[in-house]
Formats: C-alpha cells, structure tokens, sequence
C-alpha cells in the first residue's frame, strides 16, 4: 500500500449512509460498538477488506486491527477459506441434517481443545453462553452463576450485568428490559480477585452450579490472569461440586490452538468457542466433559437446537481456517507480531513520557492510556478516555483502524506483513506526536 493513499481522507460517503441507516437501524448499526459511540464522529462504512486492509466507502485504506472483533485471524478474504466456501455453497448452504463436513469440525475442535470430549455447534457466542448455563444448573442441579467484573459473554440475559462497588452483593442490571427476578441468582466478582471468589463459595459454594469466566479477559481490555488465577478457579470449582466454564469465544485458537487453557494448563470442565471456528462467518460451540454433554437433548433432558447451526458454509469457513492455524509457526509467528505493537506502544508511552501500559496475550493487546496498571476493571476507572479519543481519531488519519472504544483489544491477524508493521509504527510514533 502506498503511504499517499492513507492522507487527506475524504468521509463524505459514510456521513451520507450514516444518516441514511440512522433512519432505517437502531443506533444506526448491527452492534452497539461499531457506533464510535466512546470515539465520536461517524463510523466508517465499510466496502471491503483483503488481507490486512479495509476500505470504507470513500476508498480509504486502513490497516485493519480490529478483524471482525477476532474471528480473521487470517486476515479478510483468505484465498483458501474462500476456496473452501466456494466448493460449499455450490452444493447448498442448509440442510438441517447432519453432513460430514461438521464432523469433521467437530473432531478439529475436540482434537484441539484439552477440555472438548463432546462439542455441539451453535450460531454465536451467546448462544454458546446461553447453552453453557443451562447445561451447567441441569448437571449440579444448582441455580447461581458466578461472573467476573468486565467479562462479557454474549447478550444473555443472566450474564448482563455491571457489578459496582459492592462486588460480592446482589447484581445491579446492565440493560433494560430484563425480568425483575433475572439475576437474582447471578454474583459478580471482580477479575483476578482469588479471595473474593474464595468468599463467596464460603458464604454460597454449596448453591452455585458455574463459575463463567473468560480465562484472558479481552473485552474490557486486555487482562491476562495474575498467576495462579486460573487455578484457584479449577481448585474451588472442585471443592465445592461447581462447574468451571471457560468462555473461550475470543481466546479459542487465538492464544494457541488449545485456547487459554492449553497455554495456561488449567481445563474447564465446559468450553465456550465462536468467532475464529466459523472462520468470519456466524458460529458458536459449546462443548466438554462427555458426561456432561450428555446432558443435551436429545441424548438427555436439556433442550437446546438452533435451525442453520452447523450449516455448511460456518462449517467450511472454520474447517478450512483450523486446517491453517495447524500449520508450522502459526503462533509463534503471532506472538512475535504481538511483541512489536507491544514494544511500540511501551516504547511511545516512554518516549513521550504520557503514563499508560500496555496488557498483552499473544495477538491480542491492548493500551491502556492513563493507567500505571491494568488488573481488574477496577482499575479502568482511571483511564484518560479523552487522550484515546484523540489516539483513534488521529490513528484513523493515519491509515490505522484501530478499536473504537478504549475497552476492546486490538486484533492481529497472520496478515499484518512486516510492511504493515513497520507502516503501523510510523504511523503511531506520528500520532504520540500529537498527543
Ligand atoms: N464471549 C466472549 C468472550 C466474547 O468476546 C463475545 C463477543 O464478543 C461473546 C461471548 C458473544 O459472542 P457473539 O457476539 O458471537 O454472540
């Protein structure tokens, strides 16, 4: 790409569709954080993307490092993954039978994943978290959950909420809209916080059926587990007869092929997948201990189904990127990637002498402006929201579509070539400049 296209960029074509699909689209968009709503402005409106790149609706180029929100790990429009759909969707897109093809999905995760005895194939995320708990009360025959402050995991309604202060209390709703009695069996702790969940289980271990944690927090930010996290998790889990899920849906085949919990050496006893197992296009999983498996109709009493889950285009997106991600280096060669954006922002922050840090986990990272540390959400309260704004806003000058909210990670793919690199660190030391 050539430096001289990333100037001077004219956004006349997404103002128009912006006012067009703010009549037509609540908010304007599919998913509230495409709105630039932390960021201001209007959102770009994307045209295409191919490999690293994203063009919006002006022609602009942009470095992309938000990938979907994780699941083009190969970057957009990989020629093999597209070869893969091409030969699917000759044959048919749904059949709402069984076909080989998700099998062959199937035995991928299960090979890949510690925790997968069983895996069942659903459509997103959050029907994977939805499953998970119902899956979850039905085996320990138990109603609480456990969640942990800045963890999301789907839009399910038990799994809403914003804990304050008063973490070990009664849940206060993140959303309108959700029955009165809805999370009176939800408890919110804050991430990484061994002895408040200890507490907990003290006071309530013998009534709660899960413990649902994203192993490596990313969407309040980057927050990896402090050491020994994880394990307390498994051990009071054990203890007390609950149930450990890891929701996986971002960290599955993106940390390595196992997940977090092949690099952390802990395994849950349900996993969550979605986003990079669909290879960019609509799935979710959920899957672990075959006892507990079992459980799903129709082999037991839990009812769960879904009219395209395992449809065969997901399905042939995600065999032909797992195939991919098998290959030699993959993930070393996305750790090393993930070092350079983290030795470039640790390097800015230095160099410019503005407070911040930086949270890493393997190709997944995040800055964290104003902050000394960055442990627990907690910890965010501090953030400098203004300086991020003027972060994005001067990045997206520079040819760098980076997320627009100072609570998302930053994505890489096996795309981003040492060009773009090298272009991404000129554009940002530009961009410090002006902070
Ligand atoms: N769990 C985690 C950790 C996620 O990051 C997300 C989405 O970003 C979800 C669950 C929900 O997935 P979906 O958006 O596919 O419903």
């Amino acid at each position: 790409m050539k430096t001289s296209t990333l100037s001077k960029r004219s956004h006349t074509k997404s103002e128009s569709l912006w006012e067009k699909a703010k009549r037509l689209i609540p908010g304007g968009v599919n998913s509230p954080v495409r709105s630039f709503k932390e960021v201001g402005g209007v959102p770009l409106f994307v045209e295409k993307g191919f490999g690293s790149k994203l063009y919006d609706a002006d022609g602009n180029a942009y470095i992309d490092y938000v990938m979907g929100w994780g699941p083009l790990i190969l970057g957009h429009a990989n020629p093999e993954v597209i070869e893969a759909l091409h030969k699917a969707f000759l044959k048919g897109s749904a059949f709402g039978a069984p076909t080989q093809q998700e099998v062959e999905l199937a035995r991928l995760l299960c090979e890949a994943v510690p925790s997968l005895e069983k895996v069942r194939l659903v459509n997103s995320g959050t029907e994977a978290a939805m499953t998970a708990l119902r899956l979850a009360r039905a085996c320990t025959k138990r109603e609480k959950v456990l969640k942990f402050q800045g963890c999301y995991h789907g839009h399910v309604d038990q799994m809403l909420v914003e804990a304050g202060s008063g973490a070990l209390t009664h849940s206060v709703p993140d959303s309108a809209g959700l029955p009165s009695g809805t999370l009176e069996t939800t408890r919110v702790v804050p991430y990484n916080d061994l002895s408040k969940v200890k507490a907990l289980f003290e006071k309530e271990g013998e009534t709660i059926a899960c413990i649902m944690v994203e192993p490596v927090a990313a969407n309040m930010g980057v927050i990896p587990p402090k050491p020994g996290f994880l394990e307390g998790l498994r051990d009071i889990t054990k203890a007390y007869g609950s149930l450990l899920i890891f929701d996986e849906v971002l960290t599955g085949f993106r940390l390595s092929k196992g997940g977090a919990q092949e690099k952390y050496g802990i395994t849950s006893d349900l996993t969550m997948l979605g986003k990079i197992i669909g290879g960019g296009l609509p799935i979710g999983a959920v899957g672990g201990r075959s006892d507990i498996m079992a459980l799903l109709s129709p082999e037991g009493p839990v009812y769960q189904a879904g009219t395209l889950s395992g449809n065969s285009l997901s399905v042939a997106a995600g065999v032909a990127t797992l195939n991919i991600l098998s290959r030699k280096n993959v993930y070393e060669t996305l750790e090393a990637k993930g070092i350079f954006l983290e030795n470039l922002f640790k390097g800015e922050f230095k160099r410019k002498g503005i407070p911040g840090c930086v949270n890493r986990a393997g190709s997944l990272l995040s800055p964290f402006f104003g902050l000394g540390k960055a442990e627990c959400f907690q910890n965010l309260k501090a953030m400098d929201k203004e300086m991020h704004k003027t972060f994005f806003h001067g990045s997206l000058e520079e040819g760098l579509y980076f997320p627009p909210s100072p609570f998302e990670a930053f994505f890489l793919s096996l795309s981003h070539s040492e060009e773009d690199l090298a272009r991404t660190g000129e554009g940002v030391r530009k961009v410090f400049d002006t902070l």
